[in-house]
């Protein structure tokens, strides 16, 4: 059995004008097809052939560099192509705004701490809005890692992420992360981002 690579839940200009259709295409056909083919390369006739990635992530302290690089890889750009959406953005709701507000005090406050997350991340990483019981933390993690991942810092489920590997934004905005990050809120898929959150 080996891991597919996921078709973009949209057109590569569905995220115009916040993120363009050439980074979408490079991003999705170039980078996460790497990741998926390498993860293959990497499991097949090992004792993970066949294991889910999220067990897979779950042991992959014990696993070699290439899987944890290309797991996590595989699993954080399905995600993010997930809770990204056309149309605009609307506001959480229902249990998962009581549970910012619960968690942050606020969206504002929320929206606030991710970004400080994404912008701190030296160099190439991902900042997470993480599951914990009822609750919700932010962190972020490097290279691939993800709060599945039994090594990660800050452990739950992931319900939103943002890549800020140069290659997610550098087309069309350079060197300003910040701006990619105001942008991204732009297509947040809050509807995904519940369900994550209800599990
Ligand atoms: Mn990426």
């Amino acid at each position: 059995m080996s891991f597919e690579l996921q078709k973009l839940p949209y057109a590569y200009d569905a995220l115009e004008p916040y993120i363009d259709a050439q980074t979408m295409e490079i991003h999705h056909d170039k980078h996460h097809a790497a990741y998926t083919n390498n993860l293959n390369a990497a499991i097949t006739g090992s004792s993970l052939d066949g294991r889910t990635i999220e067990e897979i992530l779950a042991i992959i302290s014990a696993q070699p560099v290439a899987v944890r690089n290309n797991g996590g890889g595989f699993y954080n750009h399905n995600l993010f192509w997930d809770v990204m959406a056309p149309g605009g953005a609307k506001a959480p709701e229902g249990d998962l705004q009581k549970s910012i507000d619960h968690s942050f005090g606020s969206y504002q406050n929320f929206k606030e701490a991710f970004t400080k997350a994404a912008l701190t991340r030296f160099g190439s990483g991902w900042a997470w809005l993480v599951k914990q019981g009822d609750s919700l933390v932010i962190s972020s993690t490097p290279n691939q890692d993800n709060p599945l991942m039994d090594l990660a810092e800050v452990k739950g489920i992931p319900v939103l992420g943002v890549d800020v590997w140069e290659h997610a934004y550098y087309l069309k905005y350079q060197n300003r992360r910040p701006d990619y990050v105001d942008a991204f809120f732009n297509v947040v898929n809050w509807d995904e981002v519940a369900r994550r959150f209800k599990g």
